[in-house]
């Protein structure tokens, strides 16, 4: 139920599934482009168990569910902040993107009323005008397009703010359930980032940053303890959770 959920903390690519040879017993992900498995680019495998990162983010999502049963205010507001927070950044991001697209729009027409105006005074060809004049027909209609499809976004983005309640509905809905299901994570969880092994010998810890549907990132006031387990080679692994 984790694949298409796990990415790489260094290359960004997505974390494949195997079943190991010898114990077939054992499931694990591990790096797409790892040079070694598959002559890609990434310099470290990422290895982690599928076992493992079910009980982290088992874990973690019964913390998340224990801090909204104990403070649901507090809960809703940091949910609430997170989404005020995403929404003035996408509708700034929107507003620049659609800015440049409305002044290109406008640069373009000029341009055009421009190389009209050459071809009726004889400074540019008529094979020359009909290549550019369709050249600047396509990229209008493209803005077009494109300036409609930003407008959309623009006033969808009120809608966000209801996202948090279908949040905070699924993380009730796994309150009841206690257990995690594919649906569900695919409710919860947007991706996981799964960073590399760090540390030797005993002290070894693995950070997985689990982002949200909706609300990315978030810290969970409540510490608890982390995630060990036994990985290969009988060694213990820490898994954090919180940002570095
Ligand atoms: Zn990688």
């Amino acid at each position: 139920m984790f694949c298409d959920l796990l990415y790489c903390a260094d290359c960004g690519s997505k974390l494949w599934s195997h079943v190991n040879t010898i114990n077939k017993d054992i499931q694990y992900f591990s790096c797409s482009n790892y040079k070694v498995d598959t002559r890609g680019t990434c310099e470290t495998r990422h290895y982690i168990r599928a076992d493992a990162i079910e009980q982290v983010v088992m874990l973690e999502l019964k913390r998340m569910a224990r801090f909204l049963q104990s403070d649901e205010e507090a809960f809703a507001d940091l949910l609430a902040q997170k989404t005020q927070k995403d929404i003035i950044n996408e509708q700034k991001a929107l507003q620049g993107e659609l800015q440049r697209c409305t002044a290109r729009n406008q640069k373009v027409a000029e341009l055009y009323e421009k190389l009209y105006e050459d071809n009726v005074s004889g400074k540019v060809t008529d094979e020359w005008f009909m290549q550019l004049s369709h050249k600047y027909e396509v990229e209008r209609m493209e803005l077009k397009t494109k300036i409609a499809s930003l407008n959309d976004r623009i006033s969808n983005l009120g809608t966000m703010q209801q996202n948090k309640d279908r949040f905070i509905n699924a993380i009730r809905r796994f309150m009841e359930m206690q257990k995690l299901t594919a649906p569900l994570l695919r409710e919860l969880i947007d991706e996981i980032t799964v960073y590399e092994t760090e540390g030797v010998g005993k002290n070894r810890s693995q950070r997985i940053m689990i982002h949200y549907k909706f609300i990315g990132y978030i810290e969970i006031p409540e510490c608890g303890s982390n995630y060990k387990a036994d990985t290969r080679k009988g060694v213990a692994v820490e898994y954090i959770t919180k940002s570095a």
